[in-house]
């Protein structure tokens, strides 16, 4: 075999399969680099770069070393400064991971399209695999941290045609449980409607309906420690702003933009976020966005404890027959009137699973209902005028006004 370049073991490449698979005549009059020569056989033998491909290929081929290659131009030769543009922007980010991409410059791109229908692309390599893989392994080599597909930190585009690097930053996602010990807030923060959160005289110049929520509750503690933009949280479920969420707590991911630091101390989030008279967390634990996926699809049962008013005075006996009756058969349940201009007006059936119940003096009872996802507990109790059926105000054949509500737990199976 002529001319293997230093280092280049013989047998590696499948000379004879790379010059019959390729239609090298078609070349033409097109100079090309070692590296967009072997880059054609890119696919074929293992462990060696194009430029070696190239060494290979190019006395084989008896192919003359250009001055210039027609289709890269030297892009080839500058992952050196992609290198440094990239670990530019990478300064004042912590990151563990990353990943490169790039934007190959149109008239190279073109280039390599016109090249690939001429002689052929079963084995060959684009041109930006090459780039994103030579500058990965060179940023791997040089800071100790690996490229990662699935789930890395940052990710660095380049985009060899103006020679910049946009940086994309991964969201930091936390994984928890909350408890909202408090009535009156949202889980999430609520921006005013009509400002756009500019803040008016509908909001009292806040932006938002509510003093705070839990999301923002969480948030502040975390964006302190991470210097990020923004923030969300994803919740599995959620519960009404006048009711509290109890027992285990409800699973929940907060999402920070943009963070600056990634390695926040979860123990301290913990104790700041349970020092506030309003939200407590626990479980917390680092996660990435394809749980937030698996945790808003996910359905569960929820129990609920609910305090009742009854408009007058009931038998024991019968308030116990007719529980037995809201748990005989699925309950019907048309969208209810309070979310009727954000929901779709559909009917739909859910179990309730179990009642218990205690009367108290007043006459007040309190009930602890166990009940299917999606189920509307408070339109159980009142009946929303006759949208669900059957209620209990239909079945007691008395008005019956929901309190309280509080979630004491939610059976997500964990
Ligand atoms: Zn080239
Ligand atoms: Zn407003």
């Amino acid at each position: 075999m002529p001319g293997l370049a230093a280092g280049v073991k013989e047998g590696q490449f499948p000379l004879e399969e790379a010059i019959k698979d390729i239609s090298w005549k078609e070349l033409g009059d097109r100079q090309l680099c070692g590296s967009c020569v072997g880059r054609l056989a890119g696919h074929l033998g293992h462990g060696m770069s194009n430029k070696e491909r190239g060494a290979i290929l190019r006395p084989a081929l008896e192919l003359q070393e250009p001055e210039r290659c027609w289709l890269c131009d030297g892009l080839v030769t500058e992952v050196d400064k992609f290198v440094a543009l990239v670990l530019k922007s990478l300064e004042g980010w912590e990151w563990r991971s990353f990943l490169i991409g790039s934007r190959i410059a149109p008239d190279v791109a073109a280039r390599e399209e016109e090249l690939w229908t001429a002689v052929g692309s079963a084995h060959a390599e684009p041109l930006k695999t090459e780039i994103n893989r030579e500058v990965g392994k060179r940023i791997e080599s040089l800071a100790g941290r690996p490229a990662e597909f699935e789930h890395p930190d940052v990710v660095a585009l380049i985009d060899t045609a103006f020679d910049v690097v946009q940086l994309q930053v991964t969201s930091l996602f936390i994984y928890g449980r909350y408890r909202k010990l408090v009535r009156g807030i949202p889980q999430t923060k609520w921006p005013c409607r009509r400002c756009q959160g500019k803040g008016c005289e509908h909001c009292g110049g806040k932006g938002k309906m509510y003093e705070s929520s839990v999301e923002e509750v969480i948030a502040k503690v975390v964006m302190e420690q991470s210097g990020g933009t923004g923030h969300a949280l994803h919740g599995l479920g959620r519960e009404d702003i006048d009711a509290r969420m109890l027992g285990r707590g409800r699973p929940f991911i907060v999402e920070i933009l943009n963070p600056r630091r990634r390695s926040i101390d979860l123990v301290k989030v913990e104790i700041a976020v349970n020092s506030s008279s309003t939200v407590e967390v626990s479980d917390l634990r680092f996660t990435n966005r394809k749980e937030v996926v698996a945790l808003k699809d996910r359905t569960c049962d929820k129990t609920y404890r609910i305090l009742i008013r009854l408009s007058s005075p009931i038998d024991e006996e019968k308030v116990k027959r007719g529980i037995a009756s809201l748990l005989a058969s699925p309950v019907a349940q048309r969208t209810p009137i309070r979310v009727s201009h954000r929901r779709a007006d559909k009917v739909r059936e859910r179990w309730i699973k179990g009642i218990e119940m205690t009367m108290l003096e007043g006459p007040l009872l309190e009930l602890v209902i166990r009940a299917e996802a999606g189920s509307y507990v408070k339109e159980l109790v009142h009946g929303d005028q006759g949208r669900t059926e059957p209620s209990l105000a239909g079945v007691l054949g008395i008005p019956c006004d929901v309190l309280e509500l509080d979630v004491l737990e939610v059976h997500d199976g964990e």
